[in-house]
């Protein structure tokens, strides 16, 4: 027999986590019924749906944003908080499954999956954002996204956490941003690629790129060589073949029933010399 457990507070929720680290957490629901019959039913289960504390968008005082773990992509969508400085992730948010899945799925389920098609988890890299993890025992830290995700669906969470955040930092003025997801058709289709930029001018060069790309290894993956080829050049013809050139120098893509090695490299590095062109056009 499976125990069901709803905490009403996100101690209530922290303790029985560190209480019954083999209970299974539940949001959503949408990838862990995807594969529950493939694995034993779970002694218990800890459904954190609708746990008020761990739901919406808020700006904090330092002026970073602070989405927490059971914010569903409708929730995404809906919000006025941060529209600009999340307008990646609501383009993310929005190709998303269906509404079904936007209604259901949400921004913490999606980390701890770690799928490499995980659509947010590039979004995390351009948006420089941290997780937040909570323990009933040590307290909340945050992870750099760069350092939640360890491997193939590895993340840093220990046994006794829940993720329970993530937060983004203010961005600098006339910071530009760009998301892509190319997959088989435009609507409810797995990624073959991602890749979600920021970036900003200053002087006419390009300042602070941030380039977070997904499906192409076996994690979220940052393009750190494309970034340097882009900093401190003009956005014009130039610096897009650099770009591109540096990506294909950077990343051997993987080769899989989705798309073709060959097939996500073309693509990967036209989008990068895309992004660096829409640098150029008037904000
Ligand atoms: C039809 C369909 C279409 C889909 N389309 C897409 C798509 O286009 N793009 C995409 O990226 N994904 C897609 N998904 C996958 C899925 O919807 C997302 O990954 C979603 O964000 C998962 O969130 P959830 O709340 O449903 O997670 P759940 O299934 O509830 O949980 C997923 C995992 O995270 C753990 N977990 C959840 N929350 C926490 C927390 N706060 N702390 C610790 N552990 C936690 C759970 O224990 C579980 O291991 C699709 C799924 C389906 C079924």
């Amino acid at each position: 027999m499976t125990a069901y457990l709803r905490p009403n507070t996100l101690e209530e929720a922290l303790a029985v986590r560190e209480a019954h680290p083999e209970y299974t957490i539940l949001a959503g629901g949408t990838d862990l019924l995807v594969s529950g019959h493939r694995v034993p039913p779970p002694p218990g289960i800890v459904d954190l749906f609708d746990l008020r504390p761990l739901r919406g968008i808020a700006r904090d005082g330092d002026g970073s944003l602070r989405l927490g773990a059971a914010t569903t992509y409708l929730d995404v969508l809906s919000s006025d908080t941060g529209r600009e400085e999340l307008s990646i992730l609501r383009a993310a948010a929005r190709e998303i499954g269906a509404l079904q899945i936007q209604a259901r799925g949400t921004l913490g389920g999606n980390l701890v999956t770690s799928s490499p098609v995980g659509d947010t988890l590039p979004v995390w890299l351009a948006l420089g954002a941290e997780v937040e993890l909570s323990s009933a025992g040590r307290g909340a830290r945050r992870v750099a996204y760069d350092a939640f995700c360890t491997g193939y669906r590895q993340t840093d969470m220990a046994p006794d956490e829940l993720v329970t955040a993530v937060t983004i930092p203010p961005p600098a003025p006339g910071t530009r941003r760009f998301w892509r997801k190319v997959g088989t058709r435009r609507a409810q289709s797995i990624s073959k690629l991602m890749i979600a930029a920021t970036a900003r001018l200053e002087n006419g060069l390009i300042a602070e790129p941030r380039i977070g790309l997904g499906a192409l290894a076996d994690r979220p993956i940052r393009g750190v060589a494309v970034e340097r080829a882009m900093a401190g050049r003009p956005p014009d013809e130039d610096t897009a073949a650099r770009a591109a050139r540096a990506l294909a120098a950077e990343i051997t893509p993987i080769d899989d029933v989705r798309s073709s090695a060959d097939y996500r490299l073309t693509v990967a590095t036209n989008l990068v010399a895309r992004f660096v062109r829409l640098l150029a056009e008037p904000a």
